[in-house]
């Protein structure tokens, strides 16, 4: 929501004094849940995420199985307490969106033909919500479903950019997404560039949208490094455990 008296560039930088293009800081853990098959704990921002992967295992209840491949089920859940004024607790619509989007992303990589019948779940818990949760949430799972070995494509990564003030910036953060005039958050898998979300909140020129699509995506493979670096440094410290 657009709003005069809000400014969200001082001496040309931004309220947190980040350049247009930088991220906010970024600092993921594989592995951290160990009754989960694979887990990550993500902070990003403000955000603080937990995402556990289970499966793939025997889709319940039975009607919902798929008997050529494995269905995919990701469940994004705001805690109560991880927004100002306390979220009243279970699924509403922006969830169910979010989970969706996730989910049919999460579709496009894991390899699902190999296992018919089965369902891999995967739990995206908010514990603390600061903008731009869906591309941590989705950044954190793709760490997870790694983490669990379950087979794909390429790790899947997300970031979002948008335009504040007429500025086209990377990764918006809370002030920015309260009163900028655009969020594209954008999903990818590095590897072949396809892909696997995107969406638009605000309006964009066709021209603004190619630049922060450009933007996103390269802010994602930014990130896509950090979602590698971790998975190294989970099996790092087994091995030298071992
Ligand atoms: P995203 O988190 O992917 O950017 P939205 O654009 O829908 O998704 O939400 C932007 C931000 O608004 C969230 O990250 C969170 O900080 C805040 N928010 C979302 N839902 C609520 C809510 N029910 N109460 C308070 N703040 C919320």
């Amino acid at each position: 929501m657009k709003n005069d008296n809000i400014k969200l560039f001082r001496d040309g930088k931004r309220v947190d004094g980040r350049a247009t293009d930088d991220l906010r800081p970024i600092k993921i853990e594989a592995g951290v849940l160990h009754r989960a098959d694979g887990s990550c704990y993500l902070e990003w921002g403000g955000n603080k995420i937990m995402v556990a992967v289970y499966g793939p295992r025997e889709a319940i209840p039975r009607h919902t199985q798929n008997h050529l491949r494995a269905i995919v089920n990701a469940r994004y859940n705001m805690a109560a307490f991880s927004v100002e004024d306390r979220k009243r607790p279970g699924p509403d619509r922006r969830s169910r969106e979010i989970s969706k989007v996730i989910s049919e992303a999460l579709e496009k990589i894991l390899l699902l033909e190999k296992f018919p019948r089965a369902s891999i779940d995967v739990n995206i818990e908010v514990l603390n919500a600061e903008a731009g949760t869906r591309c941590a949430g989705l950044t954190a799972a793709g760490v997870a479903l790694a983490d669990a070995g379950i087979p794909m494509k390429d790790i899947p990564v997300a970031c979002a950019a948008g335009k504040i003030e007429g500025q086209l910036v990377l990764d918006l953060g809370k002030e920015e997404d309260n009163y900028g005039d655009a969020d594209l958050p954008v999903a990818i898998s590095p590897r072949t560039g396809e892909i696997l979300l995107l969406q638009m909140d605000g309006h964009l020129t066709f021209d603004e949208f190619e630049k922060a699509l450009d933007m996103a995506i390269k802010g994602c493979n930014k990130v896509s490094e950090l979602q590698k670096a971790a998975i190294i440094q989970k099996y790092k410290v087994e091995l030298e455990v071992e």
